[in-house]
């Protein structure tokens, strides 16, 4: 390598959403709490999310650096151009578009690393071309995977068997093989390029991130050991990949202050929600929320609403709704809000999720299984209520209520880009009644809490700590 006897010195570019920049500033905070230099690669509009987190790493006396560059223009012009995050796209069309654009990242990425020359970049696993960038300048890439160990494994099994061609309905479970813990689909749940045999930008893309996890320096990811440990060696010996497990990153973040500027600014007062949580006993109330990209009709806000309503629990729930959905009646049940005056918070687009699943009244946690949200609620040792909607989210679903046995499924039948399925509010009450109350509660808070020890030992001197050991001193060794 280039950089000879250099302290380590490592860039990070996560992917423009929320859901891959807060887990990859985690990382930087770790990195950085270890001696180690570290300069996130953002874009203009995407930097203010992250200078709140950076300025409080000022004490550690090794602050991140962010360098900015900017987001390219959509070829088709009609990203606009003020949508430099997949969360601000205005429309589901764009999506293909958005993430056709950030690949033109390339470009300003090299001429980044061509003038710094730093000794590691670590990319995000959906920048697959970051591999051949950095290697131009001899520079070892890292692919940052925001996914489970699990849903790594499954796609990769999927990819390789195809079982869901040998189905005959889009209905029929299939066994994903070679894969532990006999995990069964349907072709429903699969992303509906695959479940079509599409070929299309997604595809390829997936096909390449794939391939970047082979040809890259090595891959680490945000989970720990303990909690996917037969995934993850799998991983790393069925599938041959060098692997360093260093999470749950987000316990870095150690008290209130940190657990808050995540993301973007909460739509509450901090103090009021926790105010109103410390007036409520342990274990009573649902937090329901769906991350940062998934919204729904206004007929299944509806039905999420009588749900919680029915259910009896207190709640507090995040509502992200379409730009374009400007109405604020059509959404809500007539009487919703007096009615449920001091059993219910309705947040309207961002909750400081941390500080709220660490509330000691908070029992469950009805999610989309959004991966950072499930590190976030084991860590917190909060049982959930499985509702995925995209992405991987119907693996890590298995792995919570079939592996962990940690939470329970809302019934979801069919993968959906953005806008959630239609589920009924009777699912959702009997989910909810399923995790609040009884002895199977109990059992599945009991594990939880367990889980949720583990995680923290797995950072505090175990086995993610020594993970972040190992990929420190082996790239301080082949940069030296
Ligand atoms: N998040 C938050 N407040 C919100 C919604 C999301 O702080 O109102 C954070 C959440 O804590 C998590 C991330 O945003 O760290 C969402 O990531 P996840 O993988 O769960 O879902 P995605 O948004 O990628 O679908």
């Amino acid at each position: 390598m280039q950089n000879e006897n250099r302290e380590l010195d490592i860039f990070f570019l996560p992917f423009m959403s929320h859901g891959h920049m807060i887990p990859l500033t985690d990382m930087a905070k770790l990195f950085a709490a270890r001696g180690v230099k570290t300069t996130i690669i953002t874009t203009p509009l995407n930097a203010p999310f992250l200078s709140k987190t950076i300025q409080r790493t000022k004490p550690l006396g090794r602050q991140i650096k962010i360098k900015v560059i900017d987001f390219p223009l959509s070829n088709s012009g009609v990203l606009p151009p003020w949508c430099q995050n997949l969360d601000s796209i205005p429309s589901q069309e764009l999506f293909i578009t958005f993430f056709e654009t950030t690949s033109q990242l390339r470009k300003p990425l090299e001429d980044l690393l061509g003038q710094h020359r730093p000794s590691c970049l670590i990319a995000d696993m959906f920048f697959p071309w970051a591999t051949e960038a950095a290697a131009k300048f001899g520079i070892p890439r890292l692919v940052f995977h925001v996914i489970s160990v699990m849903s790594l494994c499954a796609w990769q099994c999927l990819k390789l068997h195809e079982p869901h061609r040998r189905v005959s309905s889009y209905f029929e479970p299939f066994l994903i093989p070679d894969l532990p813990g006999e995990i069964k689909l349907t072709r429903m749940q699969l992303p509906e390029f695959v479940r079509q045999n599409a070929e299309n930008y997604m595809t390829k893309l997936l096909e390449n991130v794939i391939e970047s996890e082979v040809k890259s320096y090595g891959v680490v990811v945000n989970t720990f050991y303990e909690l996917e440990h037969e995934y993850a060696e799998h991983y790393r010996k069925a599938l041959g990949i060098k692997a360093w497990y260093i999470g749950p990153v987000s316990l870095c973040n150690r008290d209130s202050k940190d657990k808050s500027p995540r993301g973007k600014e909460s739509s509450i007062d901090e103090l009021d929600c926790l105010k109103w949580l410390d007036s409520k006993k342990p274990n009573s109330v649902v937090y329901v929320s769906f991350g940062s990209e998934a919204r729904f009709t206004a007929s299944q806000l509806i039905e999420i609403a009588l749900g919680l309503e029915a259910s009896g629990h207190q709640f507090i729930w995040v509502v992200r709704r379409n730009k374009q959905d400007k109405d604020e009646v059509d959404w809500l049940p007539k009487g919703f809000e007096q009615r449920m005056k001091g059993k219910g918070v309705i947040i309207r687009d961002w909750a400081p999720q941390m500080l709220i699943l660490d509330h000691e009244a908070v029992g469950g946690f009805v999610t989309h299984c959004g991966w950072n949200s499930i590190l976030e609620a084991v860590s917190s040792g909060v049982p959930m209520v499985t509702w995925p909607i995209s992405a991987e989210q119907f693996f890590n679903e298995k792995l919570v209520t079939q592996i962990l046995k940690i939470g329970i499924g809302v019934g979801v039948r069919k993968w959906v880009k953005f806008v959630g399925d239609s589920v009924e509010r009777r699912a959702l009450e009997r989910a909810a009644a399923r995790v609040m109350e009884g002895e199977e509660a109990e059992e599945m808070r009991r594990k939880a809490k367990f889980f949720a020890q583990m995680a923290k030992n797995a950072v505090e001197g175990g086995s993610s700590y020594c993970d972040l050991s190992a990929v420190i001193q082996d790239l301080n060794s082949i940069c030296s």
